[in-house]
């Protein structure tokens, strides 16, 4: 009786000290990450979420394709876009980690503030770059340190403005087929980005 009480009592000490490890260990990193101010930045379209619908939607309203009207479609149709799994799960670890979570998408603004503040737990900044080769610009501001994008475009975007880029795989529903090599420069492709 008195044994099985020691035991117990030895494995939640055991457990109550790794414990205490792991959080030394993730607020030590967190002080480091939230001091350096270090960055990561996400691409929008098919890297943090699937958003065929919404273009789709847009297409069908009666605003010319890319016009103001069509993008205002576009950036308030966030209900019928769907988060991709695993790029979001990277993100907020990443966010829990302190680093400063930006997502730049390469739509123009309008009509956009909703979806900016639909991601406002997550990013601590929703940027528009209004056209996909304009995000090196955005990345060469502040402490980023990783690049996540699924298009060529993001990589090379990303590598301009001196930033480690990755790839995140399109679905294979996405209607936007072009700007999509993975791996062409030689860059990694992380699996199981597609869903
Ligand atoms: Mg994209």
């Amino acid at each position: 009786m008195l044994k099985a009480v020691r035991d117990k009592a030895d494995k939640t000490w055991t457990w109550f000290k790794k414990t205490l490890v792991f959080m030394s260990c993730w607020g030590l990193v967190f002080s480091l990450v939230t001091i350096g101010e270090l960055r990561v930045g996400f691409d929008y379209d098919d890297t943090i979420v699937f958003s065929t619908p919404a273009f789709a939607k847009a297409f069908k309203s009666a605003h010319q394709p890319f016009s103001p009207g069509f993008w205002t479609v576009v950036n308030q149709s966030y209900d019928v876009e769907e988060r991709k799994l695993l790029p979001n799960v990277l993100a907020w670890t990443f966010r829990i980690l302190g680093f400063r979570v930006s997502i730049i998408s390469a739509r123009p603004s309008y009509g956009g503030e909703a979806l900016q503040k639909e991601w406002r737990y997550l990013a601590h900044d929703f940027i528009f770059s209004n056209g996909s080769t304009n995000k090196h610009r955005y990345l060469t501001k502040g402490n980023y340190v990783l690049y996540f994008g699924d298009s060529d475009s993001d990589i090379l975007e990303g590598r301009k403005a001196k930033v480690l880029s990755f790839r995140v795989k399109r679905g294979s529903k996405s209607s936007y087929k072009e700007d999509y090599h993975p791996g062409a420069l030689r860059e990694i492709v992380i699996p199981f980005t597609e869903f």
